[in-house]
């Protein structure tokens, strides 16, 4: 079996040409022909010598996953369902702004928490991505978007807010990160490479030490009695340890804030008396809050509060001096919104109602290796 480079970070690499007799400046190289110029092919990457080549060639290789399906919405957002194997696909979301450019990236096939208003939770779950894979995402989307007429890289800003719980699939989450921010690679910023997610608290400890990059976390409910129904991950970090340790990772984050995400389910979270609760709730973390109208899929259960409900709740943290935003709906239209993340997932839960499993229509290539 061959080493696929894509999956070591820095010092994954240099151990591996360590491991091989090679200079630590081996690993620059290669991380700057993968990465920073997507260049796979050995036999191209022309200032290393050619027997050192032939012999990477013998023994590794580059491997991306391979796109199945590229998809554009009419707003600009595009999506790519990415094979990993041949029962899995992954996907990715290109989300173009005026100032910006966000991949929006998957970290497993699936998702085992079942978050009630979330259609990638109704898939199930397979397996965690490899870090080649995850990072493959953005290998691919910068192959595909290149670079803007100054020479600067298309997508400037990466958000782990795709298919699955990253901090679930915490090694492999925290070496691509790695590689993201890694100088010779991709060289984002910390404070542009954000990691969502629903509330592992052990986990947020960890991400502060390994490798802080800007944390969103999805609330979603002013109290536990809510929380506990619309995110089950709540019964075992219920917000008073979740809270903490927001405030806890901000001694090491790039920024001074913790995001909130907060989905926004018609009749079930978005009265104003909850929004109160909120302020209450959050009032020892620094923070802002992202309100995101409900994106709706098949057999879903819930409805998005009218823009006006909306309007009026983020009004009321304004009001109390939380910075609030409402997220643009995007890529709807390609079923690329949050909680729209289906990809095709083989699941081992057997968590598929008849519906979703049913919607298991995009045909997935057999991925010749
Ligand atoms: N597991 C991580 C990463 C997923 S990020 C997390 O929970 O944070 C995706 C974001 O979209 C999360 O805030 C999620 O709660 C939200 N979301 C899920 N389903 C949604 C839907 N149907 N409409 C709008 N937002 C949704």
């Amino acid at each position: 079996m061959k080493t696929n480079l894509l999956d070591l970070d820095g010092a994954g690499l240099t151990r591996f040409f360590a491991d091989m007799g090679e200079k630590p400046f081996r690993a620059r190289q290669l991380k700057r022909w993968m990465h920073r110029f997507g260049e796979a092919d050995f036999s191209r990457m022309t200032d290393i010598a050619k027997p050192l080549r032939e012999k990477l060639a013998a023994t590794a290789e580059v491997r991306a996953p391979q796109v199945v399906h590229d998809s554009i919405s009419a707003d600009g957002t595009r999506k790519w369902l990415i094979g990993v194997d041949v029962a899995n696909a992954v996907e990715a979301v290109f989300i173009p702004e005026e100032d910006r450019g966000t991949l929006c990236v998957s970290t497993q096939a699936g998702c085992a928490l079942d978050c009630a208003f979330c259609s990638t939770g109704k898939q199930g779950f397979n397996r965690n991505l490899e870090v080649s894979e995850i990072i493959g995402q953005l290998w691919l989307a910068n192959r595909a978007l290149g670079h803007d007429p100054k020479g600067e890289r298309i997508i400037s800003n990466v958000v782990l807010m795709g298919m699955g719980e990253p901090l679930a699939n915490f090694d492999n989450t925290v070496a691509a990160l790695r590689i993201m921010l890694d100088d010779d690679a991709y060289g984002l910023s910390r404070r542009r490479v954000t990691l969502s997610t629903a509330g592992m608290v052990p986990q947020i400890d960890r991400l502060a030490e390994a490798c802080p990059v800007a944390l969103a976390v999805s609330l979603h409910a002013p109290n536990n009695k809510l929380r506990d129904a619309l995110v089950p991950l709540n019964r075992k970090w219920p917000l008073e340890v979740l809270l903490p340790a927001c405030r806890r990772y901000l001694d090491y984050a790039p920024r001074d804030f913790v995001t909130f995400e907060y989905v926004m389910l018609d009749g079930i979270n978005d009265r104003p008396e909850q929004a109160f609760e909120l302020i209450e709730l959050v009032s020892e973390v620094p923070c802002k809050f992202n309100l995101i109208p409900f994106n709706p899929f098949p057999g879903s259960e819930f409805r998005r509060s009218p823009m006006e409900t909306i309007r009026r709740f983020g009004g009321i943290l304004n009001e109390a001096g939380i910075v609030t935003t409402t997220r643009k709906t995007r890529g709807d239209d390609i079923d690329a919104a949050c909680g729209q993340l289906a990809g095709d997932i083989e699941d081992k839960t057997r968590r598929q109602s008849p519906a979703s499993a049913r919607r298991r229509s995009i045909p997935i290539v057999e991925v010749s290796r």
